[in-house]
């Protein structure tokens, strides 16, 4: 049983719905959602981005051989001597995918391949450009060019048979799919897709293709959500635009409900709203109400309804989306199952003084660059109310100005998060 929203509460120290921290939302919903538990088994080419359910032990060891990172001549290490170069003959050849199983003698080298099997008893290679080749046949190798043990790549020394390859938890990006192939492996157990259901509510809301009206605006805050689902690799049900009725709206909830892991609806949930948003999801489910210290954003409901996780963010177009990178994308990437569920937050020096009051968290829109000094630097894109989009599509990052920060001058460092791999 899945603890409820007093529960949670009760369990923070000075929770505040009235005045919570960024901090404070991070706390409480990582203590509200839990992970997916089905899993499925899918070919490697279909897992990009999906989270492994289980440790991938490795069957084998990669390399599963001693090899040559060198094209050049494989010799027993033992051999060279502090200043004195060292003549070899060439005993024989070993290919990538043909080794070399012939005895070689003091005195004796095999040429050898990238890749190729270190013959037994040779454990360091020598490239061929470091090499002349006399007119005996022997190659000489100049003195003091190489340590015994060089050019030679270990057995296992990328993943060692028996050993965790992959984590419980992993991300599968491309390197991790490269990874599982070189074990031989075809297929993977990851967790099941997370299914987002997603509306915008609000009557002054219009749906694509319906003639502008006086008063009001295009539903852009679904199709970003859509967007930001997609990124995340999410199967998002996607419920339109749900006028202010309570009907429409139970009708809305309920199915979002029946189909959804979490509800992400966009609008209704401010101070003061007339519409009948709020009372649905108090009535339909286990939800708190918000006001949450930070720029823009601020009212946010959060809670359960039936099976699902609701995420009420507010209407504007740029808390949407603040409050979806802030908070609601670490809780469903760990309702995914992932392990890591934060982004790395880089330091850029800020062309310009921005003001800021400390006591709130502050998400600036911003475009990270190298300054000429070669250090990143992060410039403000314009305008900075919570409705302008325009601001956000230029920007590459947020600038996280944190609680406790107060005014920030040009030159200052101030932490960024990357869009880049978040949305
Ligand atoms: P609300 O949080 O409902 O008070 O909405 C705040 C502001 O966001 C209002 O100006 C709304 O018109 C606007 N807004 C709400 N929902 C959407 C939406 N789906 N697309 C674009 N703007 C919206
Ligand atoms: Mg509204």
């Amino acid at each position: 049983m899945s603890a409820s929203i007093a529960e949670i509460a009760a369990q923070l120290q000075g929770y505040d719905p009235q005045a919570l921290s960024a901090e404070g939302v991070g706390e409480f919903l990582a203590r509200l959602v839990s992970p997916v538990t089905e899993t499925e088994t899918i070919g490697i080419l279909s897992a990009l981005d999906r989270i492994v359910a289980a440790d991938l032990v490795s069957p084998l060891s990669v390399p599963p051989h001693d090899n040559s990172a060198m094209d050049g001549y494989a010799f027993d290490g033992a051999q060279l001597a502090a200043g004195a170069p060292l003549q070899l003959e060439v005993a024989g050849t070993a290919l990538a995918g043909k080794a070399w199983h012939g005895a070689v003698g003091p005195g004796q080298c095999v040429k050898i391949m990238t890749g190729a099997i270190m013959p037994a008893g040779l454990d360091t290679v020598v490239p061929q450009e470091f090499t002349k080749t006399g007119a005996d046949g022997r190659i000489e190798i100049p003195a003091g060019m190489l340590q015994p043990g060089d050019n030679r790549r270990h057995k296992g020394e990328d993943l060692m048979q028996g050993q965790p390859a992959l984590r419980a938890g992993d991300r599968l990006g491309p390197a991790a799919l490269g990874l599982v192939a070189s074990l031989g492996i075809a297929e993977v157990t990851v967790r099941r897709r997370l299914r987002v259901a997603c509306f915008s509510t609000g009557d002054e809301i219009l749906s694509l293709g319906e003639p502008p009206r006086e008063g009001a605006v295009y539903d852009s805050n679904r199709y970003t959500v859509h967007g930001l689902l997609q990124r995340l690799g999410c199967e998002v049900i996607d419920l339109g635009v749900v006028r202010d009725q309570p009907a429409l709206l139970e009708a809305a909830f309920t199915a979002a409900a029946a189909q959804a892991d979490a509800i992400i609806t966009s609008g209704g949930v401010s101070v003061g709203e007339a519409d009948f948003t709020k009372a649905m999801m108090k009535k339909l489910g286990d939800v708190a109400f918000w006001k949450i210290a930070m720029r823009p954003g601020r009212p946010m409901a959060v809670g359960r309804i039936g099976e699902s996780v609701l995420f009420g963010l507010p209407g504007n177009p740029v808390a949407v989306m603040v409050t979806y990178l802030a908070f609601v994308r670490p809780a469903l990437l760990r309702m995914m199952g992932a392990r890591s569920t934060g982004t790395v937050l880089l330091k850029a020096h800020s062309a310009e003084a921005l003001r800021k009051k400390p006591g709130r968290t502050e998400y600036q829109r911003g475009t990270v660059s190298r300054g000429a000094d070669g250090v990143l630097q992060v410039r403000i894109t314009g305008n900075q109310g919570s409705g302008v989009l325009s601001s956000m599509v230029q920007a590459n990052g947020l600038i996280v100005l944190h609680h406790g920060q107060g005014n920030v001058a040009a030159g200052d460092e101030v932490d960024v998060m990357m869009f880049d791999g978040a949305i």
